[in-house]
């Protein structure tokens, strides 16, 4: 069996990985478009304390704690300049994305996978040619492949704006902060993820981001504007932004179909949710391992897909119900500005409560994935 997976992110680099495993035979191979060095975001919020929650991806490499990750049991929701400290109920570890990216991409090297960098697409008809299977992985890039029709994705974008910052603020726990400035309102998600960095994202509608004059200033201008809109909480400590991450709507990529042919899609390449709820690399990691499990079956590729898509469809289908009524709350945040802290936490804490939990639908995933 010769499989390439297209993207070394998380859903790929786990999926290829744990198959290894089980079928050290078979022929993986994993293209990259970037460099090596070349990593997206900062932190990111995983469950659980590895190498325990099998959901984490910390759970997958060689000494998780080489990476300082930070755990989190506190949520504090600052609104009106009052803070709102709350138990968040669960463990929540923060971890730095470079650090876990490469630290997959070593264990994969070490179990005999290659990964190639700097690798340029490959038309459907080579890869058709050359592989049995094809394991999409690329995240939200679906731009930069050939992918058969049945896999055109639905792309919808939000409609606030977004900045992905780094700084060197150490937040104790999950920051919700709500700021009213003179160009409108700002909201900053921010945690720490290692011993030195936290991450910040910060949004604000088109509308702020257009009186605040954020696109026409240069980078360093914008960022010391929102951290001046953030003052209280990041204390002189500067914003750091990404080369190549700029100010951005949040695209929400979907597909109703998981497969098609010889190819396969996971990760966010098969679904992205908003950053407001926090699961997309979950998301990656447990629809990764389901598509492992699938495989190893004698019934074949096209029966093994089959099962995979009548599994993962639905689960990421919730996925993107609670990531969009979350990001949904989000843009319509202005309505209830007027609100008190407690009534604002309030109505955060029930911005998904009509959904199915999507905590027991990942973990029922998790659990056939694992055999468990
Ligand atoms: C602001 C923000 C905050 C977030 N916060 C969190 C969080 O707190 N918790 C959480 O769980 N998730 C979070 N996420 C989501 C998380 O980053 C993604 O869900 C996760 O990275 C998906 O992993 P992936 O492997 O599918 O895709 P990616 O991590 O995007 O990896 C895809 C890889 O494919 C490569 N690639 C692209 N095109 C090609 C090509 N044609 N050929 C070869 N390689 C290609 C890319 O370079 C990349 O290395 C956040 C996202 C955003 C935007």
């Amino acid at each position: 069996m010769k499989i390439l997976v297209i993207g070394a992110g998380p859903a790929g680099l786990i999926f290829a990985n744990q198959l290894k495993k089980s079928q050290p035979g078979w022929d993986i191979s994993i293209v990259e478009k970037n460099t090596p060095d070349e990593v997206l975001g900062w932190g990111v919020v995983l469950p659980g304390r590895p190498p325990h929650h099998p959901a984490n991806p910390l759970s997958y490499i060689d000494e998780p704690e080489r990476l300082h990750p930070q755990f989190l049991e506190e949520f504090k929701l600052v609104h009106n300049n009052q803070p709102n400290l709350m138990s968040t109920g669960v463990t929540l570890c923060g971890a730095e994305r470079r650090g876990l990216v490469h630290a997959l991409r070593a264990k994969c090297v070490a179990a005999g996978i290659p990964i190639s960098y700097e690798t340029p697409p490959a038309s459907k008809e080579e890869l058709e040619a050359e592989y049995d299977l094809v394991v999409v992985a690329n995240g939200l890039n679906y731009k930069t492949l050939e992918l058969p029709p049945a896999l055109a994705p639905h792309v919808d974008f939000g409609s606030n704006k977004y900045m992905w910052y780094g700084t060197t603020q150490l937040f104790d726990q999950m920051n919700l902060v709500f700021r009213s400035s003179d160009h409108g309102i700002f909201v900053g998600h921010s945690y720490k993820y290692s011993d030195k960095m936290s991450t910040f994202v910060v949004e604000c509608s088109e509308q702020t981001f257009a009186r605040a004059e954020l696109e026409a200033r240069p980078e360093r201008d914008a960022a010391a504007y929102v951290a001046k809109v953030f003052q209280a909480e990041l204390g002189g400590h500067e914003l750091i932004s990404q080369p190549g991450q700029g100010w951005r709507n949040f695209m929400t990529l979907s597909h109703d179909l998981a497969y098609d042919g010889k190819f396969v899609l996971i990760g966010d390449a098969l679904q992205t949710g908003h950053f407001s709820i926090g699961h997309g690399t979950t998301m990656a990691v447990v629809v990764a391992l389901l598509l492992a499990k699938t495989l190893n079956t004698d019934a074949g590729v096209p029966a093994a897909l089959e099962n995979f898509n009548a599994r993962a469809v639905p689960l990421v289908q919730l996925f993107k119900e609670h990531a969009n009524s979350s990001r949904l709350w989000f843009e319509t945040v202005g309505e209830r500005i007027a609100l008190s802290n407690e009534e604002l936490t309030a109505s955060f804490d029930a911005r998904r409560k009509d959904l199915p939990p999507l905590q027991d639908a990942l973990m029922a995933s998790l659990g056939y994935a694992l055999g468990r």
